[in-house]
């Protein structure tokens, strides 16, 4: 039950006016004919929602902050508060409402009598708004709670602005985290892409240039793929990219080592503070674990699987740390593996 004009955009000039009607205002008043009489004023003027209530508990329950299991709880827009009543007086009854999270925005305008004008300011400290003095001058009355209704409006189309702009917020912060992640993957295998193994191969080299550490590249090709592609189709010959990429990604689990797609056919591990010996060990495993898909190449003049041909290099001077040489000499290492027959490695240190 809410009448609240939240998430509705004016039309036309009246249309203030007429959603202002529509909110929905509470009179608290243990005098009977009080409350009846600001009913009937209210109501006269268009006023289509309000509820009277003859005590701070009756208050309670409406507001839904006093267990009642079969009323539901109402949305107000504004609250007439009496302060003089015999259970619980108005300052108490406000102090309540709102120490409440559920009903802190309500705006509470206090209804006094000029004798206790004095509990004004205790009314203030405890959250009102605004106040009418009894007896009620009708005038003064409807240009208060057409006051505050109005500001009621204001704050609740900026609330709910707030929220849109939050949820836009944290919707763009998610596009954009899914875009970063997307932009360094390969599209076709989801493994780390060129751009990402090119960043990631110029930090590492920095970093062990820094610490004086040494580092490894494999460079990992397949063998007479284009006849494979050539005989099973291209489609075929995607999917053994899939898979071999998601078999070699395995192979490695330390945080310094990246399994890329450095091209077409071509993948890439750059193997951080890693000597000659545990690459080619890498390699092995790269190789073994090729052979263990057992994807059939019937075309292959060197198995009758799918095979890879790798080219190795370490590099262990901080002088010759770079991209280029790391590369250069992976890239050599592998033409001698397929120079020398392919389904194998070769291994060149990097001078
Ligand atoms: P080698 O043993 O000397 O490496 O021979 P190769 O046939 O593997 O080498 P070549 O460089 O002649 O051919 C590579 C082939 O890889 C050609 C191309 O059709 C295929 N290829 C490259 N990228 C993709 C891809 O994304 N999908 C598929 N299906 N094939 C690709
Ligand atoms: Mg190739
Ligand atoms: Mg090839």
């Amino acid at each position: 039950m809410n009448s609240s004009p939240k998430n509705q955009a004016p039309s036309h000039a009246s249309f203030n006016t007429k959603v202002i009607k529509q909110m929905r205002i509470l009179i608290v008043d243990d005098a009977r004919d009080n409350r009846v009489m600001l009913r009937a004023v209210l109501r006269k003027e268009g006023y289509r929602n309000v509820d009277i209530a003859g005590s701070a508990a009756e208050a309670y329950r409406r507001l839904g902050l006093e267990g009642s299991p079969g009323q539901p709880k109402a949305d107000y827009d504004l609250i007439l508060l009496d302060i003089m009543m015999p259970e619980e007086n108005g300052i108490d009854a406000c102090r309540k409402i709102k120490s409440h999270e559920s009903t802190r925005d309500i705006p509470i305008v206090m209804v006094s009598a000029q004798t206790d004008v004095m509990w004004l300011s205790l009314a203030f400290e405890s959250g009102a708004i605004d106040y009418l003095t009894k007896p009620v001058n009708r005038m003064e009355m409807l240009a208060r709670v057409g006051a505050v209704l109005r500001l009621k409006y204001e704050m609740d189309m900026r609330k709910a602005r707030e929220e849109e702009l939050l949820r836009v917020k944290a919707e763009l912060e998610e596009a954009n985290m899914e875009l970063a992640r997307l932009s360094i993957l390969d599209g076709l295998t989801g493994i780390p892409n060129r751009r990402r193994f090119d960043e990631f191969l110029e930090m590492e080299c920095r970093r062990a240039r820094r610490n004086n550490l040494p580092l490894s590249l494999i460079l990992i090709d397949v063998d007479h793929f284009k006849l494979y592609n050539d005989f099973y189709g291209h489609l075929k010959g995607d999917e053994c990219l899939q898979r071999m990429a998601r078999a070699l990604s395995e192979v490695v689990h330390r945080p310094g080592d990246l399994v890329a797609r450095y091209g077409g056919e071509e993948f890439a591990a750059i193997l951080s503070e890693t000597d000659a010996e545990g690459a080619m060990t890498i390699a092995g495993k790269f190789q073994e674990t090729v052979d263990g898909l057992g994807l059939p190449h019937e075309q292959s003049r060197v198995a009758s699987v799918v095979t890879v041909s790798q080219g190795i290099t370490t590099c262990t001077r901080p002088e010759a740390m770079k991209p280029a040489t790391l590369i250069q000499y992976a890239d050599r290492a592998l033409y001698q593996a397929k120079q020398n027959g392919r389904n194998q490695f070769q291994f060149l240190p990097c001078p």
